[in-house]
């Protein structure tokens, strides 16, 4: 056997135990190697199913990539952890790192084959926000020139330009309101009128804080971003990344529609984080599969990617982000940040992800190859939460298999409908139809509260779940409630599925499933009237 040919038998090798690790059989006292050996080869042969990328952070390439021993501690620890691509970060925090050493950086790592691209993030650029740290005011003019000439910084260096979750503003100040007030955005010498009027009757005259901001933040990544770097460099791609708070976008000019047409790639963050973190808690695993499938479905092929970071979390919940970006479709993770992935809670994360690549690559080569069915959960886009903030995570918690979406779910055979959706002009009309067609509709009871008067809801086929103004309740919903509810919403996909609280379940056309237990506990489920067990933080997979 010649030297290809072994590697193709390794590679083959390390792929079908990796199957094996998410299958039925899968015991939980199998035990995994402490680190597969064969990552990096893998690494490389599975990069167009799916790649694992890190950031390097301006003032990290600075502290790491300034030297040769630490460029070639960096680069090792890429082949360690599956890592192909690496981004260079031009500016962070006021912070822009120097020319050379990223000239050099990038060379350096492109000469052992791991892919190089630039980030820019927009943390201390200019005028500060009357609201969060770091943040800028885009109205003030020499603000404006900064980003454009950070961007053009970065477009001379980098033909790929990531840019991290601070493109946004929640500024108030005198002159934010002005404008606000004038409905007009002014960029440079040019001038946009803004849309909307204020609708809450309690601001003064003038369009609404998200609708200035939206236009704001759309034409100035048009002026001052895209086409900045553009001028220096055509080949430059400029990527939009979402942050996870999906729910508030639009309060702080993150437009996903706009946005995503105007950027060339897209960008999801998934850190959910542990759930009982003091500091950093409160999202349940499954948002980082919603948010991932529901901005997916908005970019397309836009959509690149996922990214996840070690900060609050343990090494099972560091493991789920990663599980739930997968799941969710992203042909790419990216591990933020490479600096802090050294300290703290990091190298624990990375032990334990390193330990899980081999069947991420296997269970992401399967996602990618199938469509995912299930219950249709509608979240137009800019659409206002009220009291049912990010209420998707706690449904798909429950055990509900979620297919997000942005646009009426007119064809679906069920219905997950919130008060999201009162976004939708037509809302009453289209979910008459959706109902008078005798499909299961689960509807919020702030959702049925505003529709009282408007559509029928005392059908056989609707249920109302009891929200109560408080999604993280769902947690805490009761066995029966539970029980009832899926076999209600199930019943249209011809499945049954009987589990206890945070048991998640994938579904695909195929008839395959995953099905991921988030509890401490191990959990035996009923799929189809069949028992199934699951370790406790862990999945099954079946694949037809
Ligand atoms: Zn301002």
């Amino acid at each position: 056997m010649n030297s290809s040919a072994i590697r193709a038998v390794v590679i083959l090798l390390v792929a079908s135990l990796a199957a094996g690790y998410c299958g039925l059989l899968r015991a939980q006292d199998q035990p995994k190697p402490a680190e597969p050996a064969g990552l990096w080869d893998l690494a490389k042969s599975k990069q167009a199913v799916h790649r694992f990328s890190t950031l390097i952070s301006a003032q990290q390439v600075r502290d790491h990539l300034s030297t040769e021993k630490g460029i070639d501690a960096a680069i090792d620890w890429c082949k360690k952890t599956a890592v192909s691509k690496v981004y260079i970060e031009v500016f962070r925090d006021g912070y822009q790192a120097k020319r050379e050493a990223l000239a050099h950086a990038k060379e350096r790592f492109r000469a052992v084959g791991i892919e190089v691209s630039g980030c820019v993030t927009t943390t201390e650029v200019g005028k500060r926000s009357t609201g969060w740290r770091g943040i800028a005011c885009y109205t003030d003019p020499k603000t404006q020139e900064r980003v454009q000439e950070i961007f053009e910084y970065a477009a001379g260096l980098f033909d790929e330009i990531m840019i991290d979750d601070f493109w946004f503003t929640d500024c108030t100040c005198a002159d934010c309101d002005a404008a606000r007030r004038s409905k007009t955005v002014t960029i440079g010498q040019k001038t946009y009128p803004v849309a909307g009027d204020s609708r809450t009757g309690i601001l003064p005259v003038g369009s609404t804080w998200e609708d200035y901001r939206c236009e704001l933040m759309v034409r100035l990544s048009q002026d001052r971003v895209l086409g900045a770097a553009k001028r220096v460099n055509p080949r430059a791609k400029l990527i939009v990344k979402y942050p996870q708070w999906y729910d508030r976008f639009h309060e702080r000019g993150y437009e996903v529609l706009r946005e995503t047409a105007d950027f060339d790639r897209t960008w999801v963050g998934t850190e959910t984080r542990d759930y009982t973190d003091r500091q950093w808690g409160g999202t349940p695993q499954y948002e980082a599969y919603f948010i991932m499938r529901w901005l997916g479905g908005i970019g397309g092929q836009k959509c690149g990617g996922g990214w996840y970071d070690p900060y609050g979390t343990t090494e099972h919940t560091y493991v789920e982000q990663a599980r739930q970006t997968v799941l969710g479709g992203a042909r790419e993770s990216l591990l933020f940040c490479y600096g802090s992935l050294l300290s703290q809670t990091g190298p624990k994360n990375v032990a334990a992800l390193r330990k899980e690549i081999p069947e991420l690559f296997a269970v992401a080569e399967q996602v990618r190859r199938r469509q995912i069915v299930g219950i249709a959960a509608y979240k137009p886009a800019n659409s206002h939460p009220a009291s049912e903030p990010r209420v998707f995570d706690f449904v798909g918690m429950m055990g509900l298999p979620l297919v997000p979406c942005h646009e009426f779910p007119a064809d679906a055979k069920a219905g997950f409908f919130s008060i999201h959706a009162l976004k939708e002009a037509d809302l009453a009309k289209r979910l008459s139809v959706f109902i008078a067609a005798g499909k299961p509709v689960l509807v919020t009871d702030g959702l049925a509260q505003k529709l009282t008067d408007k559509v029928d809801l005392k059908r056989p086929n609707v249920r109302v779940l009891p929200v109560k103004g408080d999604p993280k309740r769902l947690l805490g919903l009761a066995q029966g409630e539970l029980d009832a509810t899926r076999a209600f919403a199930l019943r249209a996909l011809g499945r049954s599925f009987r589990a206890p609280n945070r048991v998640a379940i994938y579904l695909y056309e195929d008839g395959s499933w995953v099905v991921e237990n988030f509890n401490d506990d191990p959990v035996t489920v009923e799929l189809d009237d069949k028992p199934l067990s699951v370790p406790s933080r862990a999945w099954v997979c079946h694949w037809q």
